[in-house]
């Protein structure tokens, strides 16, 4: 068999074949996470219509954001919880 002459990394070749191996690497909000393929490190995120893209420098900016926010929300409605358990009492 002829040795192959190109240098593509052989774990793109795989995802080629098989796909590629995703896995969450970062939560963003409930609806929103961060994927890695664990062959080639390609990374992905979901835009606001749920569909896969890219995760451009530009999305990792936008998912910070979301993120900030998502956490303030949270913690804002957990408080709100808090104080409702607290006055069921
Ligand atoms: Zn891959």
């Amino acid at each position: 068999m002829n040795k192959s002459t190109n240098n593509r990394n052989p774990f793109k070749i795989y995802c080629d074949l098989f796909g590629h191996n995703y896995e969450v690497s970062k939560k963003i909000t409930s609806h929103v996470k961060e994927y890695t393929c664990k062959c080639c490190k390609k990374e992905l995120t979901t835009n606001s219509n749920g569909n896969l893209i890219e995760l451009t420098p530009k999305y990792k900016e936008i998912n910070n954001l979301l993120e900030d926010f998502y956490n303030r929300r949270m913690m804002y409605l957990k408080n709100k919880t808090f104080v409702h358990q607290l006055t069921n009492y």
